[in-house]
């Protein structure tokens, strides 16, 4: 199992990502307003050394944005915990396993990313407190309420089409996509696809693999390759992430 995550660079910054953002509920990553301090990763920062994190938050923007350039929908496919998510529940075809998954995760998807967010700013006891006394703290208890049933909402119901539709990092790709950028790409010029069905089955995006691969809503995780992959030998799969240069070639 470890090996199998050791061979896939993806997998291993979707999970170096998702510990990130845990870090924010046991409050390694987080904003201490009583002492006025940042905390990062452990280390407290007073006011005037703010500036550290925010200059590495601005850092890491512009990576993404550079990478983005050149291979796509990268932040999607390699750090997003939406993608994650999608990963998990989309990979069925089965619809009742499919709304099994769907209705588990939406779930615990909705109250961790509801109580990271709370945790940012508090810790959790004075969360329980609000909770414990929920009078005193009504207007608290409804911004967290309601955003946790906009998060189910958007896990439950939206799934991927808040991905392609609504996600404002989709809509910034569409502005910087440009003709350099690699994508994803099918090409049976021998005719040997068997039509398995595989590749459609494996993409987190719900997309005819085939046909819409090299669209803005394919986020390039590679998943459609590997299956393709897996059903017709290494190597002899029929996609592959090309450089536009290429597919003129
Ligand atoms: S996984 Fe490969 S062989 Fe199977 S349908 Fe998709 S392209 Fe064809
Ligand atoms: S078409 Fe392939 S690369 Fe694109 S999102 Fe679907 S599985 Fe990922």
């Amino acid at each position: 199992m470890l090996r199998h995550v050791l061979n896939h660079p993806r997998r291993i910054t979707q999970g170096l990502f998702g510990a990130i953002l845990l870090c924010i509920p046991l409050r390694w990553l987080c904003v201490d307003i009583p002492n006025e301090r940042f905390i990062f990763f452990g280390i407290p920062l007073g006011v005037e050394s703010f500036l550290i994190p925010a200059l590495g938050f601005l850092a890491f923007c512009l990576i993404i944005l550079v990478l983005s350039f050149k291979r796509g929908r990268v932040f999607c496919a390699w750090l997003c915990p939406m993608h994650w998510y999608l990963e998990r529940v989309n990979s069925s075809r089965n619809p009742k396993v499919q709304r099994g998954r769907t209705a588990v995760l939406a779930w615990a998807g909705a109250l961790l990313a509801i109580e990271i967010l709370a945790s940012f700013l508090w810790p959790l006891s004075q969360q329980m407190a609000f909770i414990r006394n929920p009078s005193t703290r009504l207007p608290a208890l409804a911004i967290g309420g309601t955003g946790a049933g906009l998060f189910f909402l958007l896990f439950f119901h939206f799934k991927e089409h808040f991905s392609i539709r609504a996600c404002p990092y989709g809509l910034i790709q569409g502005v910087v996509q440009g003709p350099d950028t690699e994508q994803m790409r099918f090409s049976d010029p021998e005719n040997t696809c068997i039509h398995c069905g595989l590749c459609d089955n494996v993409c987190p995006m719900n997309l005819d693999a085939k046909n819409e691969c090299d669209s803005l809503r394919c986020t390039g995780c590679g998943l459609c390759e590997a299956a393709c992959n897996s059903v017709l030998g290494p190597d002899r799969g029929l996609f592959r992430m090309s450089h536009p240069k290429d597919r003129e070639a």
